[in-house]
Formats: C-alpha cells, sequence, structure tokens
C-alpha cells in the first residue's frame, strides 16, 4: 500500500474526483478486440494508453444522457431504487464470490454486501469457502476455536447445517465458519461420487430459510471453486482496478463457462465488480475503461473505491456498515446491494416467496467459536461478542409451504 496516490484517506463509491469522462461522437475503431466479442472477453484482454484525442472528442447524447452524471465506470450513473420489503423468507439464491487471483477483495465484498443486503430486510447466509478463513477471521471468529466447520459439513454425513451455522454479529447474517481444515477437504472430495456436487448437497436444506448466499472463494479454480460455482445461480467477480488483475480474468470465464456446458446450466455472471479504484490515477481509469470495453454492462455501475477503513474494518472483525456505517465505503457496498438485487432476473426479484417450513437451523452461540476468554489468546484483537440472538429463522411460519 505504499506510493503517494494512496495516503489512506476514505474515499467512496461516487466519484468526485474523477475527470468528467467524455463520450466519443464517432467511435474511433480501437486496435485490437471489439467490443463484447465472446471471443475476446476469453482473451486476455489487451491494455494499451488510450490516445490523447480520444479525451478530447466531443459529446453528443441524449439530452436524458446529457443530464445524468457519468459514474466512475464512465457510463452515465443510474439511480438504484430503494428494494421493496420482503414479508418471508426462504428460495435463496446463491451467489459465489470468485476470483482465482488472492487481495482482490472477495472477502470484504462478501461481508459489506452481506451485510447492506441484511440492512435491507435479506435473510443472508455467508459461506467461507477458502481455507485460509478470512471470511470468518473478518468477522471477528477465532480460527482454533472452532469445533465444527464447513469441512464437517462436506465430508461428514451426521453433521447437520444448524450444528455448524453461527450467528455473524449482525442482525439477519450468519456464517458458515472454515478454518485450515478445509484444505483437507479438496484431497479427500477427489475420491467422492458427484464430488463436484458436495457443497450443493450441504446448501440443499438453507436454501429455503435464506433469501441469499454468498460464497466466498478460495484464490483458486481448484475443486472447492468448481464445488461452489455447481451450487451457485449466480457469480460476482471482484476486480482489482490494475492491470494484472485483468489477466487472469480470461481463464475465470472459461471455467464459468466450463461449469456452465457440464455441471450447472442455471449459472450466470451476475456482474464484474471494480475494487480498490483511485479515480485520481489515470492507471485506475484505463484499466475501467478496458474492463467496460470487454465485459459492457456485466460491469457494475457501482464501483468500490480504495480506502484504508477496510483493513481497519477486518481488524475489528465486523462490515465496515457497522465498523463505520456513514463512511464513502459503506455508502458503496450499500449502493452494491441495491445495484445487485436491481439485476437479477424477474423470477428472483418478483417470485412468489414459500414461506419457510420445517425444522430452521438454529445458529449456534457465538462461543461455539469463539470464546471471550480464549478469543483474548488468538491472533487478532477481538471485538466483544455480539448477544445471542434467536434463530434467523424464528419468525417464519412453520405450517406453510
Ligand atoms: P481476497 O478475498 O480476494 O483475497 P480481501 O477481501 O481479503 O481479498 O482483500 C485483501 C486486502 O485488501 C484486505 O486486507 C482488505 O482489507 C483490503 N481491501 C479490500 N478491499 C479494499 C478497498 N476497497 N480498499 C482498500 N483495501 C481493501
Ligand atoms: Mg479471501
Amino acid at each position: 500500500m505504499s506510493g503517494a496516490g494512496f495516503s489512506g484517506h476514505d474515499t467512496g463509491s461516487s466519484a468526485p474526483q474523477m475527470p468528467p469522462l467524455v463520450r466519443p461522437t464517432h467511435q474511433t475503431p480501437r486496435p485490437g478486440p471489439t467490443l463484447r466479442d465472446e471471443h475476446n472477453v476469453t482473451q486476455p484482454i489487451p491494455f494499451e494508453r488510450p490516445l490523447e484525442t480520444r479525451t478530447t472528442t466531443t459529446l453528443e447524447a441524449t439530452p436524458a444522457e446529457a443530464e445524468t452524471p457519468l459514474g466512475p465506470t464512465g457510463r452515465p450513473m443510474p439511480v438504484f431504487p430503494e428494494p421493496t420489503p420482503l414479508v418471508e423468507h426462504g428460495g435463496a439464491r446463491v451467489i459465489s464470490m470468485c476470483n482465482q487471483k488472492g487481495g482482490v477483495g472477495k472477502t470484504t465484498t462478501t461481508i459489506n454486501l452481506g451485510a447492506s443486503l441484511a440492512e435491507l430486510g435479506r435473510r443472508v447466509l455467508l459461506v467461507d469457502f477458502d481455507p485460509q478463513g478470512s471470511l470468518s477471521v473478518g468477522l471477528g471468529l477465532n480460527p482454533h476455536e472452532m469445533d465444527l466447520t464447513i469441512y464437517n459439513l462436506l465430508m461428514d454425513r451426521e453433521t447437520t447445517l444448524d450444528e455448524v451455522v453461527v450467528p455473524s454479529g449482525i442482525e439477519g447474517m450468519d456464517l458458515l465458519p472454515s478454518n485450515i481444515d478445509l484444505s483437507a477437504a479438496e484431497v479427500q472430495l477427489v475420491h467422492e461420487v458427484a464430488r463436484e456436487q458436495t457443497l450443493q448437497r450441504v446448501l440443499a436444506p438453507a436454501l429455503e430459510h435464506y433469501d441469499i448466499i454468498l460464497i466466498d472463494c478460495q484464490p483458486s479454480l481448484g475443486l472447492l471453486t468448481v464445488n461452489a460455482l455447481t451450487a451457485s445461480d449466480g457469480v460476482i467477480v471482484p476486480l482489482e482496478c490494475e492491470y494484472f488483475a485483468l489477466r487472469g480474468v480470461a481463464l475465470l470465464k472459461t471455467t464459468i463457462d466450463k461449469v456452465r456446458e457440464r455441471l450447472n446450466p442455471k449459472l450466470e455472471i451476475d456482474g464484474v465488480l471494480g475494487t480498490m479504484f483511485d479515480g485520481r490515477t489515470l492507471h485506475s481509469r484505463e484499466v475501467m475503461e478496458r474492463l467496460v470495453s470487454a465485459w459492457g454492462d456485466t460491469v457494475f455501475h457501482t464501483v468500490i473505491r480504495r480506502t484504508v477503513k477496510f483493513s481497519d474494518a477486518t481488524v475489528a472483525g465486523e462490515p465496515i456498515t457497522s465498523y463505520a456505517s456513514s463512511s464513502t465505503g459503506a455508502d458503496a457496498y450499500r449502493q452494491l446491494a441495491k445495484e445487485v438485487l436491481t439485476r437479477w432476473p424477474a423470477e428472483w426479484a418478483c417470485r412468489p416467496r414459500t414461506a419457510c417450513s420445517g425444522r430452521p437451523p438454529t445458529p449456534h452461540p457465538r462461543r461455539r467459536c469463539r470464546s471471550s476468554a480464549s478469543a483474548a489468546s488468538g491472533p487478532w484483537p477481538t471485538t466483544p461478542s455480539p448477544p445471542d440472538r434467536a434463530s434467523p429463522v424464528a419468525g417464519c411460519d412453520t405450517t406453510r409451504r
């Protein structure tokens, strides 16, 4: 995090420092791939500095567009509507946070998008599917104090969901934690029948109790990630606004296509999310421009700017929406939550809700993973445990289907 451009001050989702981008009247043909060509998306995205003239061409926009300010992606920034409150819960949409590159914001996005969706009244289950356990640590759990993790659910059919789910400390959001044990699953699953569908089987009982399940993938395209993609309806690809980040996207797209063809035909890319964007640097803006050229409207309008508040929130073991609720970083994830809900296909946005049925999973008290006494000896500074709360599905009508 060195460099004069990053002095750690808080910047947010909107683009106050962005120089206004202009749209050219005539599209000058660019060398390299053309816009939104399927072939090009699977090729490494070429990267060239834009010609000076490109930034000085004149605007020709419709009156409505002319009034809409351009967002950090260079497109007119829509206003995302407030989502309708839900009266019933269930029928979860499962989304994998996936990118084989590490340090691009997968875990940060899982925590903060989850917390923002919970603020909007959605019931959220976060799945830590990375043996590094960063999601669990980022929510204040001690990896050495976990009795049961997602590993037990994957490998032992006797273990039930409600034995492993823990409250996250955020109202409406629960967690399936993980630690280094999960790395053994990748080896052990190789010998299983239908090894790619193991996570799907494990998550099946949770679908009727939550509205959204977010899976934080490990930084690889191995069997665990294939399991996550097989269990998912959608993928969000967080992508650091930095040149090297562009290079792995082609391989990720190929993997997603293969999973869709062979294992999970319903899998969709819900969006590509630019993270750690710094609108003051030409580099960030160029990367964003290349991203939009290659992926078009798949790129979220919302962009997460670089701010040290995210690292601070991780150390505090809570989402930025509660650690620094009024920060621009928190606002960015709240906006992303609305954009994500707006993008979902109509059957998800307006689908008839099936009320919870059967025995809901009851998250174990947080002390199961972290007693306040033992947590103090852990490697991370800890925040006080939140009071135990009732099952997130306690209010569900168990008499209806
Ligand atoms: P991944 O899960 O892809 O490996 P993380 O979410 O763990 O990535 O993020 C890697 C590091 O970058 C963490 O220390 C996190 O706090 C930090 N980080 C994430 N998003 C941002 C951001 N927008 N600005 C600054 N730092 C960030
Ligand atoms: Mg991570």
